[in-house]
C-alpha cells in the first residue's frame, strides 16, 4: 500500500507550516504536497506553549496559534490545507526512510514516496534517564516540547496550585516555565549546574538582572548542582527532589528543561551529519540532492560568521523553511541563505531579543536599574552580537541591522557610552551591497570616534521621538 507525492515535508512543526505557506505562494498544485506529522494537529507556533498557553486567564488555545500567525501571516488551519489541496497525514510517525529509493515508511505500514523531501523533524527533549536519573514517566514530572506536554503541564499547575514546583534547568524552557508557575501561584525553586541562568547566552550581569526579579517574585535559585534522584510515594508520584550537593527539596510537581536533541535518527548513515544535525548547503539541500533539511534539525552555513551552525530558534525554522521552498520551486532565482541568528524570549513583563553571536568582549549599556538595557559583543574588532531588553520595534530593528553590518569598533568605552544610540545611528546607514563575504573580518562600515558626536546628537533626537512614539503606541504584547 502506498501513496506518491512530488513534495513531502516530514515533520509537522513550525518549519512545516511556514514551508507550506511558501509552497502555495510559489504555485504548488493541488495534490502535489503532503505533510507527515506524528502530532495529531496541523502545524502550530511552538513558542506559544511556554507563553500564552500557560496563562491562568484567557490562555492561548488552538486554533489561535496555528502557523503562520507568528509573523502576522494567514493562520493555517486544517481547512486552509484542505482548500489548497495539501495532504495532512497527522498522528503518523515515520519509522524508516530510504533516500536512495525516495520512500518513507510510516508506523502504520504505509509507504509514501516523494520526488523532493524536506526534513523538518525538529528536536526532542533530552530525558533525565540520559543522565542516569529515573522518573521521567512519573505523573507529576513533565517536559515541554509539544502540545501534549503543555496540556500535562497545565493540568499539573492547576492541581498543584499553592504547592511546590521544582524546575530542573536554567535555559529558556526553565526560565519561561518558572515565570508561568509563579503566575499560576506555585512556589518555585530552580536548579541548574551553571553559575547563572541562561548561561549559553546571558552575561553574569544580564542574568543577575532577571534572577533578582525572579527572586522578588519568590523564586529560589539553587545553582552549581544537579538532580541526583527523586523520592516517590506508593503511587509512583514524586514527593521530593534529591540534589547532588546532598540537599532535598519537597516537590508537588517537577518541570524538566535540560536541552534538546535533533531528530536525525531516520537519516543516520544515509545523509551527512554535522553539529548534531543534517548538514545542508546554502540552499538547505542535504548531501542527497533530493533531500532538504530545515529548522532545528538542519546544520546550515551561516554566511555572516563563515561557519556551519545548527540553531534551535523559531525565526531560523521559519526562514530556513521558506528559503528551502524558494530554492526548490525557483532554483535559478535564489541566492544562498544569508541568515542573521535571532532569538527572543518573553517572561513576566520582560521581552528581549538577541541577534548575531555572543563571542568576544562584552559591552553592557543602558539602565540596569530600569527597564531598557542591553549588551554588544565585539570580536576581532567588529560588532558581532547585540542584546536588548525592553526595546521598541524600531530599536530591535536597529540592533539587528547594526549587527548584520558588523561595523568596526575601535573604542569599547565609547561604544558603552553610546549604548543604543550607536545601533540607532549605524542602522541609518545604507545597507551594504553586496553583503559582506562570509569569512569577512572586515566591515563595510567603520564607525570611528569623530563621527560619534554627530551620531550621538542625531541618535538622541531619534531615540526621543521613538520613545514618544512608543509611549503613544503602547507596548503590544504577543503571546507566541
Ligand atoms: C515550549 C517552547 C518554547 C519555545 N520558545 C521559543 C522562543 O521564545 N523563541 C525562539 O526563538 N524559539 C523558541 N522555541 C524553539 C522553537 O519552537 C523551535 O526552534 C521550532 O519549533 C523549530 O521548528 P521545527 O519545525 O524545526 O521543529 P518542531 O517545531 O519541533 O517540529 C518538528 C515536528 O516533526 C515531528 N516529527 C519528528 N519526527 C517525526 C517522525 N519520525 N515522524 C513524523 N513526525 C515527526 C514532531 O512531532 C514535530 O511535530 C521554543 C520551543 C519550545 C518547545
Amino acid at each position: 500500500m502506498g501513496r506518491a507525492f512530488v513534495y513531502v515535508i516530514l515533520g509537522g512543526g513550525v518549519a512545516a507550516g511556514y514551508a507550506a505557506l511558501e509552497f502555495t505562494k510559489r504555485g504548488v498544485r493541488r495534490g502535489e504536497l503532503c505533510i507527515i506529522s506524528e502530532e495529531p494537529l496541523a502545524p502550530y507556533e511552538r513558542p506559544a506553549l511556554s507563553k500564552g498557553f500557560l496563562l491562568p486567564e484567557a490562555p492561548a488555545r488552538i486554533p489561535s496559534f496555528h502557523t503562520c500567525v507568528g509573523i502576522n501571516e494567514e493562520r493555517l488551519t486544517p481547512k486552509w490545507y484542505k482548500e489548497h489541496g495539501i495532504e495532512l497525514v497527522l498522528g503518523t510517525r515515520v519509522k524508516s526512510a530510504d533516500v536512495r529509493r525516495k520512500t518513507l515508511l510510516t508506523a502504520a505500514g504505509e509507504t509514501i514516496s516523494y520526488k523532493i523531501l524536506i526534513i523538518a523533524t525538529g528536536a526532542r527533549s533530552l530525558k533525565l534517564e540520559e543522565f542516569g536519573v529515573k522518573g521521567s514517566d512519573a505523573e507529576n514530572v513533565c517536559y515541554l516540547r509539544d502540545l501534549a506536554d503543555a496540556n500535562t503541564l497545565v493540568d499539573l499547575m492547576q492541581s498543584c496550585s499553592g504547592g511546590n514546583a521544582v524546575v530542573i534547568g536554567g535555559g529558556y524552557i526553565g526560565m519561561e516555565c518558572a515565570a508561568s508557575l509563579v503566575i499560576n501561584k506555585l512556589n518555585v525553586t530552580m536548579v541548574f549546574p551553571e553559575a547563572h541562568c541562561m548561561a549559553r547566552l546571558f552575561t553574569p550581569k544580564i542574568a543577575t538582572y532577571y534572577e533578582e526579579y525572579y527572586k522578588s517574585k519568590g523564586v529560589k535559585f539553587i545553582k552549581g548542582t544537579v538532580l541526583s534522584s527523586f523520592d516517590f510515594d506508593s503511587n509512583g508520584k514524586v514527593t521530593a527532589v534529591n540534589l547532588k550537593d546532598g540537599s532535598q527539596l519537597p516537590a508537588d510537581m517537577v518541570v524538566v528543561g535540560i536541552g534538546i536533541r535533533p531528530n536525525t535518527s531516520l537519516f543516520e548513515g544515509q545523509l551527512t551529519l554535522e553539529k548534531g544535525g543534517i548538514k545542508v548547503n546554502g540552499r538547505l539541500q542535504s548531501s542527497n540532492s533530493s533531500v532538504y533539511a530545515v529548522g532545528d534539525v538542519a546544520a546550515f552555513p551561516v554566511k555572516l560568521f563563515g561557519e556551519t551552525r545548527r540553531l534551535e530558534h523559531v525565526d531560523s525554522a521559519r526562514k530556513s523553511a521558506r528559503h528551502a521552498v524558494a530554492a526548490i520551486m525557483e532554483p535559478n532565482k535564489m541566492d544562498e541563505f544569508d541568515y542573521l541568528p535571532f532569538f527572543y524570549s518573553r517572561v513576566f513583563t520582560f521581552s528581549w531579543q538577541f541577534f548575531g553571536d555572543n563571542v568576544g568582549e562584552v559591552v553592557h549599556y543602558g539602565d540596569f536599574s530600569g527597564s531598557t538595557f542591553g549588551a554588544y559583543w565585539v570580536s576581532k574588532g567588529h560588532l558581532v552580537g547585540s542584546f536588548l531588553e525592553g526595546g521598541t520595534k524600531e530599536e530591535y530593528e536597529a540592533i539587528a541591522k547594526a549587527t548584520r553590518m558588523k561595523p568596526a569598533i575601535e573604542d569599547l568605552a565609547e561604544l558603552e557610552r553610546q549604548g543604543l544610540v550607536f545601533a540607532l545611528s549605524v542602522s541609518k546607514k545604507p545597507a551594504p551591497s553586496p553583503p559582506p563575504p562570509s569569512d569577512s573580518r572586515g566591515s563595510t562600515l567603520v564607525v570611528e570616534k569623530p563621527i560619534y558626536a554627530w551620531h550621538a546628537t542625531a541618535g538622541v533626537v531619534l531615540a526621543a521621538s521613538i520613545a514618544a512614539f512608543a509611549y503613544w503606541y503602547g507596548r503590544r504584547r504577543r503571546r507566541w
